[in-house]
């Protein structure tokens, strides 16, 4: 840690929606700042004009806000700012931490490929750099394009990462790599250091197939004389199959967990864990917990797995421990979304909205599974689940069904004991036991073999439903028996 107040940040291209990848290295930076009370900014890489997109900008932006990653101060772009790095350019030109190279495309193709041939590493050879002032002159008066290339000093570059300790590279693997196109333009690692020191960047936090970067970052931070900040490369999300989670693959991006129905409690909580451990057996924590034991000396050094069963898992907890009227915010809109019930009809029943919540909640894989296994608490519009239909719905079942309607209709008071106690009265009387009754009751009411306590669930529907659903079964049983 340095004494200097922590500014970290993230950095997205608008290549796409936002990845898990960056989502995580987003979450590490949001933790890093909010441990250590400094701040968090954002920085949209947006210069590939060929692959970046205006329309990915506000879906990035948006998942973020939905995984509680707010950020400080404004957004800095990219693309804003090009005129701004050229006078950075030729301040390395002059200094001669840079040259300019009139190689042509295809000399340095046939470079590669003289390379290739030779089983060398490919790499520019330095040969403008070793260009003498009237050679140089000769070419610039003839206005042959250039780009510039930074002059990587001979030797090892080292630094000390806060993931991997000290880590070291020779000039020869890392080349003069070019700061400049021939059209004057920044190149990304260059934009990056300008960016990132005019931000007062102090750590950045990223996936480690950003260490060949990091090494031509520091050569132009040097070249600059500028402090250079503190670099953690942690390591990268695999699928469980092992290969790097990609969109190819078929892996998702934030939004769309977010659709599937995960909480972000959930998904903040996994992707901390994926890279990053907070030395207890304990797995489950809260936003807050987080930022209180997020630090660097708990980085992993070995890759993460993305294993969406287990995200499920995480979900499943944080649900649980969410509040009722938080999920119901959730949720209403989904019902409505589905068609089970309308907006009004939820604005009208809040509280019932939020005891049917409190009733899933230990069953519901993902938000979704409100609506897939509650559907029932504000419709009739199901049909009943074709295996149990054929295994409860008998004859028999039909008599008994009508018989408890009657009871329950008779009670005066519509209560989780009193109707276990009308249930278990009909069963002791007819000498069955109590599953003959539960099982039919619960298919008639909600369509289902599964689902909350059968009293809790008969209680929340209420005297008027219950005991119409339960008539409509039996005219459905008497009906399939007859034809
Ligand atoms: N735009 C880069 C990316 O999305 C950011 C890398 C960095 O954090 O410096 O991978």
């Amino acid at each position: 840690m340095t004494d200097k107040p922590v500014r970290v940040r993230i950095a997205p291209s608008p290549t796409g929606y936002l990845h898990v990848g960056t989502a995580r290295s987003a979450l590490f930076n949001y933790l890093f700042a909010r441990h250590y009370d400094g701040k968090f900014l954002v920085r949209v890489e947006d210069t590939d004009v060929e692959r970046s997109k205006k329309e990915y900008i506000e879906p990035i932006l948006d998942a973020m806000r939905w995984l509680g990653l707010d950020w400080d101060e404004d957004i800095i772009y990219q693309s804003e700012r090009l005129d701004h790095y050229r006078g950075f350019v030729d301040r390395l030109l002059e200094s001669g931490h840079a040259y300019r190279c009139f190689c042509t495309r295809e000399e340095l193709e046939a470079e590669r490929e003289r390379a290739k041939a030779e089983k060398q590493p490919a790499r520019y050879s330095g040969r403008c750099r070793r260009l003498n002032s009237q050679e140089l002159r000769e070419k610039l008066a003839s206005n042959q394009p250039y780009t510039v290339r930074i002059a990587v000093p001979e030797g090892t570059t080292s630094y000390d990462d806060m993931v991997s300790g000290t880590l070291s590279r020779h000039s020869n693997d890392i080349e003069d790599f070019i700061i400049a196109r021939s059209d004057g333009s920044a190149t990304y690692n260059f934009a990056v250091v300008i960016d990132d020191h005019e931000m007062g960047i102090t750590h950045v936090i990223r996936g480690n197939d950003h260490i060949t970067n990091t090494f031509k970052q520091i050569q132009i931070y040097r070249a600059f004389e500028w402090p250079e900040p503190q670099f953690g490369h942690v390591p990268l999300i695999l699928r469980p199959d092992k290969k790097k989670v990609s969109k190819r693959l078929g892996d998702r991006d934030v939004g769309e967990y977010r659709r599937d129905g995960i909480v972000p409690e959930a998904m903040f909580n996994y992707l901390c864990l994926l890279g990053w451990n907070p030395k207890t057996e304990q797995e489950i924590y809260r936003r807050e917990e987080l930022i209180e034991r997020f630090t660097e000396a708990n980085f992993n050094a070995s890759n993460a797995i993305f294993d969406e069963e287990k995200l499920i898992a995480f979900n499943k907890a944080h649900i649980v421990r969410m509040t009722d009227h938080d999920l119901a915010v959730l949720v209403a809109p989904m019902l409505v979304e589905a068609d089970v019930t309308t907006k009004y009809w939820l604005e009208t029943r809040w509280e019932y909205l939020r005891h049917v919540i409190s009733l899933l909640k230990e069953r519901v894989r993902t938000l979704h599974d409100f609506v897939g296994l509650g559907g029932y608490f504000f419709s009739f519009d199901y049909t009943y689940e074709e295996k149990a239909d054929a295994k409860q719905f008998t004859p028999e079942a039909a008599e008994l069904l009508t018989e408890l309607a009657d009871r329950f209709e008779a009670l005066d008071e519509f209560s989780h004991d009193s109707l276990e106690a009308a249930l278990k009265g009909l069963a002791g009387q007819r000498e069955l036991k109590p599953g003959k009754l539960i099982h039919p009751t619960r298919l008639a009411v909600s369509g289902m073999s599964i689902g909350p306590g059968l009293y809790d669930l008969l209680q929340a529907l209420g005297k008027p439903i219950v005991v119409e659903r339960m008539r409509k079964a039996v005219e459905y049983i008497q009906k399939k028996h007859r034809t």
